[in-house]
């Protein structure tokens, strides 16, 4: 049984771009995803309401802010509900440095669902190595880390992974194995269903997938082929093993690996996925969604779901 789980799939880099050549996420097979969306891959096109529990949101992740949007301040906004981007005066990209950093670890989702009396976490396991680096220990994390560091919930480890209580970044494991790590990959299916089991103890759990940004930088076939095969599957599994008053939330920070002619960021619109209670959004103004909108959307959901459970 477990509570009412809510899941919040962060993908870094990847915007809702056109049906085009240029465009893995259209050329690369995702059967998963263009059964949620009516036979549609995940481009703009396919934004709206598609069934009676599932919404694609076109989200701004330019945020009013001039230059395309980056990881740094994108991640901010999603994780405090504020736009980090303007309060920054720019887009950051990267690493946040010391201003941003700590900007987050003030207010964000996790601390604002502390406050509540609310359980988030987050599903990524981090290796030892990488808190011993002199780069970690000067604070050089990116702000998913910051944020959950931010928070009294502890963050996961190896020992977490091999006991299926937390999901590698790139969700099959594949990564972790060749850095020489003893440990056998799993396929896209095992790694929805150790998400799923995290759920049943959190009010939210969160997981960060950011190979797509890294793909769509280099340009890469194989590994944009790595990413949208995966998370195809990956998210077909999470919605096949999704309870009815369960809620999927995915979210992305800014465009890049949905146009392949660039190896930069786009100032494409990213996807808002809501599947689950898209009721919680009836009374929001979602002809102007952006990347604020993600910590009230959850909050929304969560209190909902305290209501009825
Ligand atoms: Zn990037």
């Amino acid at each position: 049984m477990g509570k009412i789980a809510v899941v919040l799939l962060f993908i870094d880099g990847v915007g809702l771009g056109e049906m085009a050549d240029h465009n893995p996420w259209v050329t690369y097979p995702t059967p998963c995803i263009r059964q949620l969306l009516d036979g549609m891959p995940l481009v703009r096109e396919a934004a709206g309401r598609h069934g009676s529990d599932l919404l694609l949101l076109e989200t701004d992740a330019c945020l009013g802010v001039e230059g395309l949007p980056q990881s740094a301040t994108g991640q901010a906004t999603i994780f405090t509900g504020k736009n980090a981007a303007r309060e920054m005066g720019k887009h950051m990209s990267g690493l946040p440095f010391r201003r941003l950093r700590e900007w987050v670890q003030k207010d964000n989702i996790y601390l604002q669902f502390e406050k509540k009396g609310w359980k988030a976490t987050f599903a990524n396991a981090y290796t030892k190595e990488y808190f011993e680096r002199p780069a970690t220990k000067r604070g050089w994390v990116s702000v998913t880390t910051a944020t959950i560091q931010s928070s009294r919930e502890p963050v996961r480890f190896f020992q977490e992974l091999v006991e299926g209580k937390a999901v590698y970044h790139d969700i099959t494991r594949t990564i972790l194995k060749k850095t020489g790590m003893d440990v056998e990959e799993i396929t896209p299916e095992q790694a929805a269903l150790h998400l799923w089991s995290i759920a049943g103890d959190y009010d939210l759990v969160v997981h960060e997938f950011f190979l797509s940004d890294r793909a769509g930088h280099k340009q890469d076939p194989w590994l944009l082929q790595y990413v949208t095969h995966h998370y195809d599957r990956f998210l077909g599994e999470l919605v096949r093993l999704k309870r009815p008053e369960d809620t999927i939330v995915l979210v992305s920070d800014h465009g890049n690996s949905e146009d392949l002619r660039v190896k930069t960021h786009t100032a494409n619109p990213v996807p808002t996925l809501v599947i689950g209670d898209i009721d919680a959004l009836s009374e929001v103004d979602t002809g102007a969604w952006d990347l604020t909108g993600i910590v009230p959307l959850l909050t929304r959901i969560v209190s909902r779901n305290k209501k009825t459970g």
